[in-house]
């Protein structure tokens, strides 16, 4: 339990001290209830608390870096009932919900939360969140096939944006090769369709990283949360 005006300043509604004075304005319902007195104990996580009949989000912000396997739905429920990425969060109380997408194929980085103001913030391309993927494709593309991906090229939803590639290796017994490229844009189906654009399809696709966040000791489906200073570093 916490004092009402510590809530509210937490909750970014206001400070402390105009918290207190909106307490006292009688401005502020907890249930339903005008609380007028400073000092009142409630429960962030179950009493709906309001601020001029507003309700405030005074849920405890948190933050989950996990890693996907493939074959996992991006999701929060399937109406087919395949797996998706809560069936792995069923212990976490808080309502959480994963930031952009990966594809049902492709494995790796991929963080949870509840809070949307940063969710919002990361997916947005201005935002410029490097993301970097392993990707196996069919062939050995040629040196100037990557260059035309480093400096962008026609998707049907437009020009990518200038792309990091680097070939890391080459089999060409099975005739395939294994690129990383990072990316900032996180539109649909994007690597696989830079790749297919080029000639070379994807046979898989794993993100090991996002911003300065990796995968470091984490196994398939296994998470972790993120510390304060992660979190500070991602806003
Ligand atoms: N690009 C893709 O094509 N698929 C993903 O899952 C992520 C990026």
């Amino acid at each position: 339990m916490e004092r009402l005006q510590k809530v509210l300043a937490h909750a970014g509604v206001a400070s402390r001290r105009k918290a207190e004075e909106l307490i006292k304005a009688g401005k502020v319902k907890v249930n339903g209830q005008v609380v007028s007195q400073l000092g009142t104990l409630v429960d962030p996580e179950q009493d709906q608390i309001a601020v001029n009949e507003k309700e405030i989000d005074t849920e405890r912000k948190v933050y989950y870096l996990f890693y996907k396997p493939t074959g996992v739905i991006t999701s929060v429920r399937d109406p087919q009932g395949r797996p998706v990425v809560m069936d792995f969060f069923r212990q976490v109380p808080e309502r959480i919900y994963p930031v952009g997408r990966l594809d049902r194929d492709t494995s790796g980085l991929l963080i949870l939360t509840n809070d949307g103001e940063l969710a919002h913030r990361l997916m947005h391309p201005s935002f410029h969140v490097d993301k970097v993927y392993r990707v196996t494709v069919q062939g050995i593309p040629k040196k100037q096939k990557l260059n035309k991906l480093e400096r962008g090229i026609r998707l049907r939803d437009g020009w990518t944006a200038p792309a990091k590639v680097e070939c890391l290796q080459q089999d060409i017994k099975q005739n395939i090769a294994v690129v990383r490229i990072t990316i900032h844009e996180g539109r649909k189906r994007q690597v696989r369709r830079m790749f297919k654009a080029i000639g070379h399809p994807v046979l898989a696709l794993h993100r090991e990283q996002y911003a300065f966040l990796t995968l470091k000791g984490l196994k398939e489906g296994e998470y972790r949360q993120l510390d304060a200073e992660e979190v500070k570093r991602l806003k």
